[in-house]
């Protein structure tokens, strides 16, 4: 499985079904809505890498996972869009 927010390798863990749950070496463990994946997929959206695993570790603490429900303010701007694929699911 691939991690949500860097598209590096990451272990899926079983959740609710109206959540994605990943664990990433880098990024952490968390939770994405199945709804906010999809729109992501839909637009080409990638995550910021610096901004979302700031706000992973903001939001979760020992006892409670993140869980991202929107994606405001966490996207890649144009302006950094160069250093990355253009979106998670290009990849295999
Ligand atoms: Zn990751």
């Amino acid at each position: 499985m691939t991690c949500l927010i860097c598209a590096g390798p990451a272990e899926e863990i079983a959740c609710p079904s109206q959540w994605e749950e990943r664990r990433c070496a880098v990024c952490g463990r968390y939770r994405i809505s199945n709804a906010l994946v999809r729109t992501l997929m839909d637009n080409g959206q990638i995550f910021d890498l610096v901004k979302a695993r700031e706000w992973l570790k903001r939001n979760g603490t020992l006892h409670d996972i993140p869980k991202l429900v929107s994606a405001d303010r966490l996207l890649q701007t144009w302006n950094s869009y160069n250093s990355r694929s253009p979106s998670f699911s290009s990849r295999p």
